[in-house]
């Protein structure tokens, strides 16, 4: 199936609250949830096209990602593997809808949360990377040393020494109690986590000394980050599964990456585009001249034609940085600035002075008055 705007899949305006977003998307749910539309692959597939979109709309920081950069902002970022995935944020949005507790509806989801045992997640770990100009022109392979949780070698991440587990006896190994509640829609069963053993169905005889029983030791990894080219200050790219360790051999948690620009000496960006602010002498710009400017990972030497005015912008193709996840480039934009000398020696004054009797030197004899006109010359 082709991948569609997500706004457009929620049936909501671009501007759109996180209200309206929420509503759209339970009244997507509702309608293609599998357990009303058995054994229809197209259901299926609204199903998860409308949970992949509300994934990504009622999360701000993502949002805003999308909004600037489509799905290419989100890059490393989707993680839509399969129904467990669209199950697990489900609880949220239905909790006030069906009132919460254990249960769903329409005798529970299919393959869903009744029947899933409780998962220790990692918490997620943040990291700053600052890359320079010409990693953000390259993409960028780093490897950073993360102080993070890791499963407890000494047990195998189990939390049990010797492996000493017993069944859990309030539960008796289903990780789950049911309780039946009367209420006004008749006899109610929920199903709540066992609060004995968290829902694991089983409990630890013996804690592993290392651990407490955690199942996590603090350690440090080594972890290679693969940062694509083009990205900019303030991004977010998430590393799956390389976050802290999950307590018990849970699920780890994601290694969030914080992109942080370091100013070029030379270069600043606007969006893709680089812009280099050249300054010439008078001279250089009445008689034209070649000269050296910086670009990324180097110089390159630009022609400035005669009768160049200050406030010209020179464009460079292509010289810019990549756009993320694309083959676009942006362009180098030089600024052609004409310094005006401080300091003049009595030669100068002379040719000066000499130069001011000349009608060419008068501004008003130019026909189509440049000097007041920016205008761009085009550079390939
Ligand atoms: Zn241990
Ligand atoms: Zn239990």
């Amino acid at each position: 199936m082709e991948k569609r705007d997500y706004y457009e899949v929620l049936e909501v305006p671009k501007n759109a609250t996180s209200e309206e977003i929420k509503k759209a998307y339970r009244k997507m749910a509702i309608k293609y949830h599998p357990d009303k539309n058995p054994d229809n692959k197209e259901a299926e597939e609204k199903f998860k096209e409308a949970a992949e979109a509300y994934e990504v709309l009622s999360n701000p920081e993502k949002r805003s990602r999308y909004d600037q950069f489509g799905f290419s902002g989100l890059h490393g970022q989707q993680g839509f593997s399969g129904m467990d995935d669209i199950f697990s944020h489900f609880g949220d949005i239905f909790s006030d809808l069906f009132g919460g507790g254990g249960f769903g509806f329409g005798g529970g989801f299919s393959g869903g949360r009744q029947a899933q045992r409780h998962v220790n997640r990692g918490s997620n770990l943040r990291l700053r990377v600052k890359l320079n100009l010409s990693e953000i022109n390259e993409g960028v392979k780093k490897k950073v040393k993360v102080n993070k949780y890791v499963p407890c070698p000494h047990c195998e991440g189990s939390g049990a020494k010797d492996n000493s587990f017993e069944t859990c006896p309030t539960c008796n190994g289903r990780g789950q109690t049911v309780k039946v509640q009367n209420s006004i829609f008749g006899q109610m069963q929920t199903v709540t986590t066992c609060p004995n053993c968290g829902g694991e169905g089983k409990i630890i005889k013996n804690k592993c000394p290392e651990c407490q029983g955690n199942g996590i030791v603090k350690s440090e990894e080594i972890i290679e980050l693969n940062i694509p080219a083009g990205v900019a200050e303030g991004m977010q790219l998430s590393v799956r599964g390389k976050g802290n360790a999950g307590a018990r051999n849970g699920i780890a948690g994601d290694l969030i990456i914080l992109i942080e620009e370091e100013k070029d000496k030379n270069l600043e960006r606007d969006g893709n585009d680089l812009i280099y602010n050249l300054f010439i002498s008078f001279p250089q710009a009445a008689l034209g001249t070649t000269v050296e400017i910086p670009i990324i990972d180097g110089t390159t030497e630009i022609k400035v034609p005669a009768g160049t005015q200050s406030g010209e912008v020179i464009k460079l193709r292509g010289k810019g940085l990549p756009e993320l996840n694309s083959y676009g480039k942006g362009d180098l934009l030089v600024n052609v600035n004409v310094w005006t000398p401080r300091n003049l020696n009595k030669e100068e004054e002379k040719i000066m002075k000499s130069l001011l009797e000349s009608e060419n030197m008068n501004p008003a004899s130019d026909k189509d008055k440049s000097p007041f006109k920016k205008f761009k010359k085009f550079f390939s």
